[in-house]
């Protein structure tokens, strides 16, 4: 099917031309007539499934059909740099519209907040907000929500994770309450489903191919610890010289620390965590995009929702302790039907949460031998965990903290 089935205006069929989309994806397939026929939702899939687009086509749709001076819309996002995407794919579609749209996600310079006082008072038909952020608008008294016509909360798993909850419930309650609710999420568990039982009215439920990652992806292994990633990651890179590669740590200071030595040893590299201010974190992902620096160390605030094409390779440091986020780590390569590449690096106490992933995907992942010259390395005591690691004669002290 095209998206000329789903009745949208001219003026968006035109912007969707521009974009390049022609056939709707899945879960795009089932959100927006159920959105079109004004039923609150909430969407399970993963991550690069389309999620952005089911929600605004139709938002937007509406605003053509009966245009507002007013803000309808507010879009609730965990990160920064999702406020901005969305922000960006929006004006895309919208571009023969005459919607307007801000984000609202802060950042350190009075100006931003002053930008986004004016855009709040002056009613962006579409605001796309951090929960902090906007409530630190809200809380000031010129926000006018009384015109909302829909709350959508993207990413509502990981808002939930970040511990967003009560800023959440606190926006809610300056929204009217007739309002259509749609909430998106990568994983539904129990806390979602309270959060939508609390916000939502007799929502349409759509799931679709919850954690599985992407089919063109390659996952491999290997056992290593922590003493001897370095010079793992070193040879993967000189072996194979991809053109792009996230590694994803799982503290901000491994990830700083990282970035540091990789440098050293002559790569092109940069870090993104939440140390940085908002303009670096673009200046980053700008020069990670145009290939000019092939390498991204990384946090977890990457792996999701964020859309950087064509990343060849996933490097995962250590094994993140969510198995969702694992799917989500590697769902940042091999999508929309190209392939890639995921390795991770395992060490001794990381093997219990390799088995939880194992679990979570149906499948032992293939592990592969150390290249020639590498060692496994020492295994980092801790007390009460596997002691099955390799390198177990000098379980002394070395490496670096896993605190959390
Ligand atoms: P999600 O929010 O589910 O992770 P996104 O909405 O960010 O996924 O979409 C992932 C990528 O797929 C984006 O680059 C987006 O532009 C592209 N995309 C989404 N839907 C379509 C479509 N129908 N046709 C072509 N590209 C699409
Ligand atoms: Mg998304």
């Amino acid at each position: 099917m095209t998206f000329d089935k789903f009745d949208f205006t001219h003026e968006l069929l035109d912007g969707l031309d521009a974009m390049g989309f022609q056939t709707p994806t899945p879960i795009q397939q089932q959100a927006i007539p159920l959105i079109m026929d004004r039923s609150d939702l909430i969407a399970c899939a993963q991550t690069g499934t389309g999620k952005t687009a089911a929600f605004v086509l139709p938002v937007l749709d509406d605003l053509v059909l009966y245009p507002s001076d007013k803000t309808t819309t507010l879009i609730l996002v965990p990160t920064r740099e999702l406020a901005l995407q969305i922000d960006q794919s929006l004006q895309g579609f919208s571009y023969y519209t005459p919607v307007s749209s801000t984000p609202v996600y802060g950042g350190s310079d009075g100006m931003a907040f002053e930008r986004e006082k004016r855009a709040l008072k002056e009613g962006a038909n579409v605001i796309i907000a951090t929960p902090g952020r906007l409530l630190a608008h809200l809380n000031l008294g010129y926000v006018d929500f009384s015109h909302l016509r829909y709350l959508i909360l993207d990413e509502a798993d990981r808002m939930l994770n970040m511990g967003f909850i009560f800023d959440i419930y606190r926006i809610v309650s300056f929204l009217p309450k007739e309002r259509q609710t749609l909430m998106f999420s990568a994983t539904m568990s129990p806390k979602i489903r309270e959060l939508a039982k609390q916000l939502l009215d007799k929502p349409a439920e759509i799931s679709i191919a919850v954690s599985k990652p992407a089919a063109g992806v390659t996952q491999r292994i290997y056992k290593v610890e922590d003493s001897s990633k370095n010079r793992l990651v070193q040879r993967i890179m000189k072996e194979k010289q991809p053109a792009s590669v996230i590694i994803f740590t799982g503290t901000k200071k491994k990830a700083k620390e990282l970035e540091r030595e990789l440098r050293v040893l002559g790569l092109k590299v940069g870090a993104i965590h939440s140390d940085l201010e908002q303009s670096e974190r673009e200046d980053m992902l700008r020069q990670f995009r145009n290939r000019k620096m092939p390498v991204l160390v990384a946090t977890d605030i990457l792996s999701r929702g964020i859309d950087i094409e064509d990343i060849q390779m996933v490097i995962n440091y250590d094994v993140p302790g969510d198995a969702e986020d694992y799917i989500h780590r590697i769902g940042r390569t091999a999508r929309a039907e190209s392939t890639g590449e995921a390795i991770t690096l395992v060490n001794g106490p990381d093997r219990r949460k390799l088995q939880r992933i194992e679990q979570l995907i149906g499948a032992p992942i293939h592990e592969l031998s150390l290249p020639e010259g590498i060692e496994p390395g020492v295994t980092e005591k801790k007390p009460g965990r596997d002691r099955r690691g390799p390198g177990g004669k000098h379980t002394g002290r070395q490496g670096n903290s896993r605190k959390h």
